[in-house]
């Protein structure tokens, strides 16, 4: 894995590719973020201080049959501007979802052709997110 292939094949552009593991049959890859790219939230401002992480970790699209996941601590800051202490916008994700935009695009395209069983046992996630698309 790299820095490019996260980008070109996952969708998750501005971020840094940082190590591979393997853990119950699933691919996790960790990414960072480098401080100088941290903006507030909320006004945009590049006038942060680093206020620690979240770690969280989405869904990815699979690597044929197997299951990858992206970890990635979300930098929290403070922002000098506004005031405000939040976590940094995520691109590749939906801040509120477990799971990446690509991967959603990946399940609503299977959804087409597929039932809402099959797609849920390919990607091996629970009802409530292929519930969640279908009703898209
Ligand atoms: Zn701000």
């Amino acid at each position: 894995m790299s820095t490019s292939l996260l980008y070109h094949a996952f969708g998750i552009r501005g971020y840094k590719y940082a190590r591979t593991q393997y853990e119950n049959g699933q691919v996790i890859f960790t990414i960072r973020q480098e401080p100088e790219t941290h903006r507030c939230s909320c006004c945009g401002s590049n006038r942060v201080i680093s206020r620690g992480r979240v770690d969280r970790c989405f869904r990815s699209l699979p690597i044929g049959s197997r299951a990858t996941s992206v970890a990635f601590a979300v930098p929290r800051v403070e922002c000098q501007a506004c005031g405000l202490v939040r976590q940094v916008d995520i691109s590749f994700a939906d801040p509120r979802r477990s799971y990446t935009k690509f991967f959603e695009r990946y399940a609503l395209e299977l959804l087409r052709s597929m039932t809402i069983e099959d797609v849920a046992r390919h990607l091996n996630v629970g009802w409530d997110l292929s519930r969640a698309k279908a009703g898209w």
